[in-house]
């Protein structure tokens, strides 16, 4: 591409941006990417200190695509990738007020007590269910009693779904939040039936379950991807820089910033949008042909705060050899769930002790996540005495508040999806990618940069000389 060609925006400095701005600079387009913070990452923050490493978003990528291997490979960190210890595969769900070791076979779901003997019977008849084909959405919850049965959902799905998506099990659309899940009963009549049979469908797309998919992390804890990507972009990086207008012209489009208290106007060839939904909101268009981005402030993120915790290993009766534990609501616990952190990497903790990664708030409890420091250590530390056997006081703790942290696919979410596609298909040369828009995981946003580079480079090479 010639040297003239005005360079692509790409805004936002998340993983997603990061990916798109990485591919396009590498296939010689010319790029910039306006973060409006002082550090790239966003949802993605590692904390180094005082012998811990603690993840405030994220602890683990999920390998679900090969695009998500071939970023680290291209990155050149393939090893700097840590694979968590092999003995921390287990996951836990409380049940009678303890954690439970969830199933991971057959027989072991027969034999497990996580389920009573009748919520094992739902689940065993679902192959034999009636499936629902008649196209209507509907919340996840409705979909789990349907299938499952209400103890299902009470005491599997609904510590799930805060584990994820920090959401409501009856708000989220199991066609927008969980669309494998919608898509087995719609392909093959039953989830555990499809669940069977799809293997070889999802082996030939190149895709792996998410249940099967390997999770990983680096030496140094995740923001060293996001830092990687930075470094490669060099001088392409415009930190403390936040968009405020995007105009279209019969050119391109100009980009108005603000950084230093100054206001910029910048020529670009196209635009990525790689922020969060409700920044979209705020964002000016003017577009040849009148649009809006205003919708996209209904899009919902509940507050999450990570409190992430270290205590002497004497002091937690709990093995915690495993991934962490999963709370679900009725169990009436204030955290959401817990991750075992330095189960899952051996760096994560000083000798002798270990680190907790907990989560509070969420649209359980949206309320909690604001209170301050002291209050939330407090809240986790009595849910963890019950839980896992706490004494004492924590040897580390840090806490980072999440005013709006993950967007809730709920019953409806595909208007907005169908939106970004109709302003696509008007305001050429503007493109949307990441969390908001093709799933909200780590995983997710990097497989939506990479195909946001697709489309952004076929856009480039069908507009040739007029993007100048
Ligand atoms: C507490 C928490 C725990 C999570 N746990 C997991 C997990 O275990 N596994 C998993 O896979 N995922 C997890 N996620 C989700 C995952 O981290 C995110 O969905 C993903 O990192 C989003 O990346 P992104 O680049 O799309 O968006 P973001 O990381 O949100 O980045 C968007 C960036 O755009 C910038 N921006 C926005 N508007 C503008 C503007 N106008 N001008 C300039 N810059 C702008 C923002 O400052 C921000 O840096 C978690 C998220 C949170 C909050």
């Amino acid at each position: 591409m010639s040297s003239n060609v005005k360079p692509v925006a790409i805004i936002g400095g998340g993983i997603t941006g990061l990916t798109v701005a990485f591919y396009l600079q590498q296939r010689g387009v010319p790029v910039v990417l306006y973060e409006a913070t002082d550090r790239v990452g966003g949802a993605i923050q590692s904390l180094a200190r005082d012998g811990y490493l603690a993840e405030f978003g994220p602890n683990t990528i999920l390998e679900t695509s090969p695009k998500i291997t071939t970023l680290v490979k291209d990155a050149g960190l393939a090893e700097r990738r840590r694979d968590p210890d092999a003995k921390a595969g287990a996951r836990y769900v409380v049940r009678y007020q303890r954690p439970i070791e969830m199933p991971g076979s057959p027989l072991g779901f027969f034999t497990t007590k996580l389920f009573t003997l009748a919520a094992k019977w739902a689940v065993l008849r679902e192959p034999f269910r009636p499936a629902r084909r008649d196209g209507v959405e509907e919340s996840i919850a409705d979909f789990v009693r349907r299938r499952l049965g209400r103890e299902f959902l009470d005491h599997a799905i609904d510590a799930l779904v805060a584990g994820i998506y920090a959401g409501d099990p009856e708000k989220l659309s199991v066609q927008q939040a969980f669309p494998k899940l919608a898509a087995l009963e719609a392909n093959y009549g039953s989830m555990i039936k499809g669940q069977i049979l799809g293997g070889r469908e999802r082996k030939r797309r190149g895709e792996i379950a998410k249940d099967r998919a390997p999770k990983f992390s680096f030496d140094d804890g995740l923001q060293v991807l996001p830092d990687t990507l930075r470094a490669r972009l060099g001088g392409a990086v415009r930190l403390n820089t936040t968009v405020t207008k995007l105009t279209q012209t019969v050119k391109g489009w100009l980009v108005d910033s603000y950084a230093n208290g100054q206001e910029r106007r910048v020529e670009h060839s196209a635009v990525l949008y790689a922020g969060t939904a409700f920044k979209l909101a705020e964002l000016g268009l003017a577009s040849l042909q009148p649009l809006s981005l205003k919708p996209f402030g209904d899009i919902r993120y509940p507050p999450v705060a990570s409190v992430v915790l270290g205590f002497r290993r004497k002091d937690v009766a709990h093995s915690c050899n495993g991934f962490g534990m999963l709370i679900p609501r009725v169990e009436g616990f204030k955290i959401l769930g817990t991750i075992f952190s330095s189960s899952l990497f051996p760096n994560r903790a000083p000798a002798g002790h270990l680190t907790l990664t907990n989560y509070v708030g969420g649209e359980r409890y949206p309320e909690l996540a604001a209170k301050p420091v002291e209050e939330l250590v407090e809240i986790t530390c009595a849910d963890l005495r019950v839980l896992l056997g706490v004494k004492g006081k924590p040897t580390f703790q840090h806490s980072v508040y999440w005013p709006k942290a993950i967007p809730q696919y709920n019953l409806g979410y595909g208007r907005f999806r169908a939106l970004m596609t109709e302003i696509e298909g008007k305001a050429a040369g503007l493109f949307f990618a990441g969390h908001y828009r093709d799933g909200i995981s780590v995983g997710d946003s990097i497989v939506s940069g990479v195909n946001g580079v697709e489309r952004m480079e076929k856009y480039l090479a069908a507009v040739g000389g007029r993007a100048r």
